[in-house]
């Protein structure tokens, strides 16, 4: 266990998560990878029975596991610090982000987030000011971030190894909603495709805001202007099932984003291209060990994730837990966000004031960022791809 002074696990209770779902599960096992932080207590659904009927899955004792996050809130906040939750993860569908967060944070708890943040920009503004008045350390779940060879990537780029960026095209291509998978109730679908649950984009809130972030992430590119075109593709969906984004930087350079959860036979296949002056390099996280670096003229350099070789940078080895060669991938990138919370948390208990922008986890600020990435993509495509500002006062500097 590596949490300093604090000397104890951390401890965890996870809103989302119950039986039947995705991320939640994710998130404990993230959290856990490290044997920094226990899973202590739970609302697991919105629903009593389920949320009780889930908790032996965590190995969450039946007293603590709530019929709802309110309960969960009011019952840990009075138990002694030490024993109550120091830490409340979120993995609800988006429309419930805004009210588990914020009342987390009133309660004075951490607070680790999925995304997008919350269910509009409003929200996500305001969760930033609770953010700003609070102590509380506040990570979003942009997990790709977490990946070594994303931050192998990041440093290299930003200490000028691959000169000035230019362009950066990031893709995030699915195919499980090729057809009306919502129709027959599947419950991942099911809200995905529901403007009430979801939030104005479909596709573009749930995946291509991860492939944006990451393109900020890795390369530092200050947004100016975005121009978008949304498409339903699926007859009577009611959300946008792929898109294409074009960002102007405001160093000059260009991005592209396209999304697609209609693309037959592909899975989770995230990919960033990024050129710059005197590099390019290419990443996807299907393969998530592997990165290539080129520049004309010479052989192209084929980087794996490899935390004893000179070539890894201090970023890149950090990210890493197992010698190469045993494949890193999901659970290990997720939990480098997780610990990356958790070292703050840690300076926070200690009484020591954080750094809240720049941080190695994405924050408060990528949250707010995502959002307004939603809201833009979804004007701009309602005006025929008319250019919007894209430079909200909050992004990650
Ligand atoms: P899901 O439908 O599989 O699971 C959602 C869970 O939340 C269910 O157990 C449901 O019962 C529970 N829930 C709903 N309302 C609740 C409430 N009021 N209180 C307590 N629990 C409640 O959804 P999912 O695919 O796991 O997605 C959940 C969130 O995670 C979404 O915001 C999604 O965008 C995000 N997500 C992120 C990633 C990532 O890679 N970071 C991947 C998948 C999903």
């Amino acid at each position: 266990m590596t949490n300093g002074p604090l000397n104890r696990k951390l401890k965890m209770g996870l809103v989302g998560g119950g039986q039947g779902s995705f991320i939640g599960k994710v998130h404990s096992i993230a959290a856990c990878l490290d044997n920094r932080a226990t899973m202590v207590a739970g609302a697991f659904s919105s629903n009593a029975e389920r949320s009780r009927a889930s908790a032996p899955d965590y190995d969450v004792p039946e007293d603590r596991a709530y019929a709802s996050f309110q309960a969960m809130l009011d019952v840990e906040s009075k138990k002694p610090k030490g024993e109550r939750v120091d830490f409340v993860s979120v993995a609800t569908p988006n429309h419930m982000h805004f009210d588990v967060a914020k009342a987390a944070l009133q309660a004075g708890f951490h607070v680790i987030c999925d995304k997008p943040m919350t269910f509009d920009l409003a929200q996500a503004e305001e969760l930033a000011k609770l953010v700003d008045a609070s102590k509380s350390v506040f990570a979003v779940t942009h997990n790709y971030t977490g990946y070594p060879l994303v931050r192998q990537a990041r440093e290299m780029i930003l200490s000028g190894e691959l000169g000035e960026i230019q362009a950066v095209r990031a893709c995030y291509i699915q195919g499980w909603l090729r057809t009306r998978l919502e129709a027959d109730n599947q419950k991942q679908a099911a809200w995905r495709t529901d403007p009430k649950q979801s939030g104005a984009a479909g596709c573009f809130g749930d995946i291509a805001t991860h492939a944006y972030n990451l393109g900020r992430y890795m390369t530092g590119l200050l947004p100016a202007e975005i121009s978008c075109h949304l498409k339903a593709f699926e007859p009577g969906r009611k959300l946008d099932d792929y898109g294409t984004a074009i960002v102007r930087y405001q160093n000059g350079g260009l991005g592209t984003v396209t999304a697609s959860q209609i693309s037959h036979g592909r899975e989770n296949d995230l990919s960033i291209e990024i050129d710059g002056t005197k590099g390019s390099l290419a990443w996807r996280q299907e393969e998530p060990n592997v990165m290539v670096v080129r520049q004309n003229g010479q052989p192209h350099r084929l980087y794996t994730r490899d935390p004893n070789a000179p070539f890894m940078n201090a970023s890149g080895r950090a990210a890493c837990r197992l010698p190469s060669g045993h494949p890193e991938a999901f659970f290990e990138a997720f939990a480098n966000i997780y610990c990356a919370a958790f070292d703050a948390m840690i300076e926070v208990e200690s009484g020591k004031n954080i750094e809240r922008t720049n941080t190695v986890y994405p924050n408060v600020h990528d949250g707010v960022e995502g959002m307004y990435f939603i809201q833009q993509c979804v004007a701009s495509s309602s005006a025929n791809g008319g250019w919007l500002p894209m430079n909200h006062p909050r992004c990650r500097k």
